[in-house]
């Protein structure tokens, strides 16, 4: 679903590539983690599948990024929403509108969706993510992980086969975490929505990945596996 081929980034002005050497799959229906520590590149190689890099990032990609067979570097973020769904690390800069509703309906805007089933998609979500009682909340009233599983719900009511997240859980605490992983698992679960997740809290959230994708040190060629091969290794 998600192929990286030989891929490598290097933003204007850098001395050394972000990332380099990396290739790898991730089949369709799977979780699977980006794991390593800061500065090795996990942002970038999400951009690279959302199309972030180097659309809006400047820079140079190498090699082929392609999501549901479609190559990144030629479909602009905005052509590739029914693809892929991105959600970063801060849930507030997510943000567009005021109710929780309306950010659910933001995001199939521009799809051309006649107007019930844009309708049916807010309800179906908002049942999904467990916010239907929230509906009508202004997001500036709502909890961490509120505003969280708002963010992941405004992606996925274009019905993205893929969902890629940058730390989702890195400002919440253990139990607004726990919602927003249970909802990622029920995704892939019950939708075989593949979910690619940066982290860097790693006890936290492997018990839910089906592979890991470790960058060991900047410039390394990632190494790929189950959680038990990447984490004796
Ligand atoms: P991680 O997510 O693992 O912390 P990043 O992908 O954010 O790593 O960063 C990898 C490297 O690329 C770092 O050295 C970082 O400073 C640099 N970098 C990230 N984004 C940009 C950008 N937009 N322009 C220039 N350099 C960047
Ligand atoms: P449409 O919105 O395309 O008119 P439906 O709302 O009936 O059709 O949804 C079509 C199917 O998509 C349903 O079987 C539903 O379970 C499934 N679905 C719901 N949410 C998602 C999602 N986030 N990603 C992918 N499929 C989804």
């Amino acid at each position: 679903m998600i192929r990286f081929e030989n891929v490598s980034v290097t933003y204007e002005g850098a001395a050394e590539p972000a990332c380099r050497h990396v290739d790898f799959e991730v089949p369709e229906g799977e979780l699977v983690l980006l794991v390593g520590p800061s500065g090795v590149g996990k942002s970038t190689v999400l951009g690279a599948v959302s199309g972030l890099v180097p659309h809006f990032t400047g820079g140079t990609l190498r090699g082929r990024v392609t999501v549901a067979g479609r190559d990144t570097r030629t479909h602009k973020p905005r052509e590739l929403a029914d693809v892929v769904g991105t959600v970063g690390q801060d849930p507030l800069a997510h943000f567009v509108t005021d109710t929780v509703e309306d950010e659910l309906a933001y995001g199939m805007e521009s799809l051309g969706l006649a107007p019930d089933v844009m309708r049916r998609r807010v309800e179906e979500t908002l049942d999904l993510l467990g916010l239907a009682d929230l509906r009508d909340r202004p997001i500036a009233t709502l909890s961490g992980g509120q505003r969280q599983r708002v963010a992941i719900g405004s992606v996925l009511t274009p019905h993205p086969r893929v969902l890629v997240l940058d730390e989702p859980t890195s400002a919440l605490d253990p139990a607004a975490a726990e919602e927003v992983l249970a909802v990622l698992q029920r995704l892939v679960h019950d939708l075989g929505t593949t979910v690619l997740m940066a982290e860097h809290r790693l006890e936290r959230v492997v018990q839910y990945a089906d592979r890991v994708v470790l960058l060991p040190s900047p410039g390394a060629a990632p190494v790929v596996g189950t959680p038990a091969e990447v984490m004796v290794s």
